[in-house]
């Protein structure tokens, strides 16, 4: 089959299965001129399924990293809010949002972490509404991801571009299973067994889970009244969608207090354009106390500079070390996929759905309930395959999780 077919497949999976297309709906397209072929495939479907009017906004990496080295500094801090204050609207009217991630690692290499920090925090303080209707479920929406030249070189970088792009796209298609005959069936199986997992996690209701490799030392305190959610989420009408594509992750909420211990990451993260590498957190009553980084400590230190909550974990989630994209054998630079290749932590903001009834709750009662709430999130990978854990049931009954890095049952 040629890219083209399989990009129509995967455009028609992104709007059936990611964001569940409904009649007359309206959808925001959030991407990036990498991917015109795949955005127009996206509103050519979109309309042809059913759409009301597809909204696309469309950046460009050159123009964003011209305005990163070159705009005053104060006009990184000054934000219009036309847009994000119009994909609101939209938002509270239903629409759903499509994002597509163009990986570009090494964009904003050269730009100072000041500047790129005073620039993020901007966009993070007036996008905050538009984030909060995301987190909590309230509308559907998606993120799959494109390839790039950049991304491909540096997955690829012996390879010569057009092969490397090829060969990148064949372990996308492969990892979101847009390679098998139905896409959309082998989704509904892949959501229903995560969602099972789900339902035996939720039953052991556990109190604690406790890490231990040899790059992880932990004891995180599970939130009470937590849910596990993996697979898809449902829409505050009740419309199942899928938020990443690919996924194999089930994650809940932490006791905002309740972490101690140290972690050190497995696999690099790519912060604004930036590589973070080989670094580690101390935590202490759920706060990171101490960290270091081998690459990108600036970067790093600046997100955990948004604000309080950024210090705190929101998000731990279970990946099995054998999953799919795990067996690519690959490291895909690129959150998205490689989150979803091991077991992670996010810190920052937690979804407030990981707890029952939080869809509901104010700002103030979640943070009662110890579920952190920041401006940021950002997940970072502390899976191994020699991972092992067990959870702590509330009358202190300790079950095996995690054996060698897999599910243990
Ligand atoms: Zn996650
Ligand atoms: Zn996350």
């Amino acid at each position: 089959m040629d890219n083209l077919s399989m990009l129509e497949k995967y455009a028609d999976l992104i709007l059936k299965k990611g964001i569940n297309l409904q009649p007359n709906q309206n959808v925001i397209l959030k991407s990036n001129t990498d991917a015109m072929d795949l955005n127009r495939l996206i509103v050519k479907r979109a309309y042809e399924l059913g759409a009301f009017h597809v909204y696309v906004d469309i950046g460009d990496d050159e123009i964003s990293r011209l305005h990163l080295s070159l705009a005053p500094e104060e006009a990184l801090e000054k934000f219009y809010t036309y847009k994000i204050d119009g994909f609101t609207q939209m938002l509270k009217e239903d629409a759903a949002l499509i994002s597509i991630a163009c990986p570009n690692i090494d964009l904003f290499k050269d730009i100072s972490p000041l500047r790129l920090g005073k620039s993020n925090k901007a966009s993070a303080i007036a996008g905050k509404e538009f984030g909060s209707i995301i987190s909590n479920q309230d509308v559907c929406w998606t993120i799959a991801s494109y390839v790039t030249d950049e991304w491909a070189r540096k997955v690829f970088p012996d390879l010569e571009l057009s092969y490397a792009k090829e060969k990148l796209w064949e372990k996308v298609y492969e990892a979101t299973r847009v390679n098998l005959k139905d896409p959309i069936k082998a989704w509904d199986e892949q959501s229903s067994s995560l969602l099972n997992r789900c339902a035996k996690l939720n039953e052991h209701n556990f109190k604690y889970l406790e890490y231990t490799s040899s790059t992880c030392n932990l004891k995180i305190e599970l939130v009470e009244n937590h849910v596990w959610l993996g697979g898809s989420g449902k829409n505050k009408n009740g419309v199942e969608f899928i938020p990443n594509i690919p996924t194999e992750e089930v994650f809940t909420v932490n006791d905002k207090f309740g972490i101690d211990g140290s972690v050190k990451s497995t696999k690099p993260l790519n912060l604004s354009g930036v590589m973070v590498t080989n670094f580690s957190f101390d935590f202490k009553d759920g706060r990171i106390v101490d960290f270091s980084a081998e690459t990108g400590y600036e970067v790093l230190k600046n997100y955990l500079d948004i604000d309080e909550g950024a210090r705190y974990i929101g998000e731990v989630a279970l990946v099995p070390f054998d999953s799919p994209i795990s067996k690519t054998n690959m490291i895909f630079e690129n959150t998205l996929f490689d989150e979803n290749a091991s077991c992670h932590l996010a810190f920052g903001r937690a979804y407030p759905s990981c707890i029952k009834g939080g869809d509901k709750m104010s700002e103030d009662a979640l943070s009662e309930a110890h579920v952190n709430r920041s401006l940021t999130h950002i997940d970072f990978m502390i899976g191994s395959d020699d991972l092992s854990i067990f959870g702590i049931e509330q009358d202190g009954k300790k079950i095996e999780v995690f054996k060698k890095g897999n599910w243990a049952f």
